[in-house]
């Protein structure tokens, strides 16, 4: 049988509910997920790299304005937006990540730009957009990102004082979430991406998991690749991503199991809330998660069509 292909997305995961959502608004993120997984899964289908595949699903999530990254970001507890991504490529282990972004359009592109054209693995602030201005990597104005939805969940969630999920936080408008993929391209090699503007009315220059190499991204060609959504502070304790690695280099486990045991057993056990897409070296996909829904997407060369779902009674895994 040929090298299996395949390509796993989300869009976040939070209190995402069928009977809290309008048919328009369900469509809206059916589109915005559609789109990104049929864009990805073509470029693997075009002999493209896992990394390739990644890139381009964040990217274009990062440009849907639904998302939590990129244009869409949440606010911080001073009504900015502070982003921040990360890439791992499973062939070599390298890495990129950047944090502390307000004007680079694509952070996903300057963490790639970061693990190709720099010594480092991760930069932050004015040093990251500085490499990424260096790089051509495109900057937009601040009125680029700040959607009005996201300015009205701010000022309610000030208002209470509160740190929230984007996907738990009270909604103006649409429910959006942090953005991430996982690929296994016809070489056998696997990638990582994740992007994010974290969580609503956040302090100033906190940084969450989706950046840290291990918490919220990782891939290594032998055993998988992880991108996790979520709230960051359990995610980062208990070094989600590369503990789903781990169980299976060290414990013998299957993708599966070690999954189930990283969201159903260590999440639920400390508290935190969320999910993970993570993919095996034989296109074995798995979507777990523990809170009400996760908007996702995957696709694989023996099917016809992309799998789409975001509500919990359609899990998959
Ligand atoms: N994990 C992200 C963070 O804590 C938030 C999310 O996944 O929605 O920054």
């Amino acid at each position: 049988m040929s090298q299996p292909i395949a390509i796993a997305i989300h869009g976040g995961a939070g209190n995402i509910r069928m009977d809290k959502m309008p048919a328009d608004k369900q469509q809206s993120y059916q589109k915005g997920l559609e789109n990104a997984i049929k864009v990805s899964y073509d470029r693997l289908a075009g002999n493209g790299s896992a990394m390739d595949a990644v890139e381009t699903a964040v990217t274009r999530m990062e440009d849907y304005p639904l998302f939590n990254a990129g244009r869409g970001s949440v606010v911080d507890h001073r009504g900015k937006i502070e982003m921040e991504a990360a890439i791992m490529d499973g062939a070599n282990l390298e890495a990129g990540a950047a944090v502390g972004l307000e004007r680079t359009r694509n952070p996903v592109a300057l963490a790639r730009a970061i693990r190709h054209h720099s010594q480092h693995i991760m930069l932050n602030g004015e040093g990251a957009e500085n490499f990424a201005r260096e790089h051509s990597i495109p900057q937009e104005d601040e009125q680029y990102f700040i959607t009005d939805h996201r300015y009205d969940q701010w000022v309610q969630l000030d208002e209470q004082g509160a740190v929230s999920l984007d996907h738990n936080a009270p909604q103006g408008g649409e429910e959006i979430g942090t953005v991430g993929a996982v690929a296994l391209d016809g070489n056998g090699h696997l990638a990582a991406a994740t992007s994010t503007g974290g969580m609503v009315n956040k302090k100033y220059n906190r940084i969450g998991d989706t950046p840290l190499i291990g918490a919220g991204t990782y891939a290594d060609n032998r055993w998988g690749a992880v991108s996790t959504t979520g709230h960051g502070e359990y995610f980062m304790r208990l070094v989600a991503a590369y503990s789903v690695i781990s169980m299976r280099e060290f414990g013998g486990m299957e993708l599966t199991r070690a999954t189930q045991l990283l969201i159903h057993h260590k999440l639920d056990k400390l508290g935190g809330q969320g999910g993970l897409i993570a993919i095996d070296p034989s296109g074995r996909i798995c979507m777990p998660f523990n809170a009400p829904g996760m908007f996702r997407a995957s696709m694989r060369n023996d099917a016809q069509e992309p799998l789409i779902a975001m509500f919990d009674e359609q899990t998959n895994d």
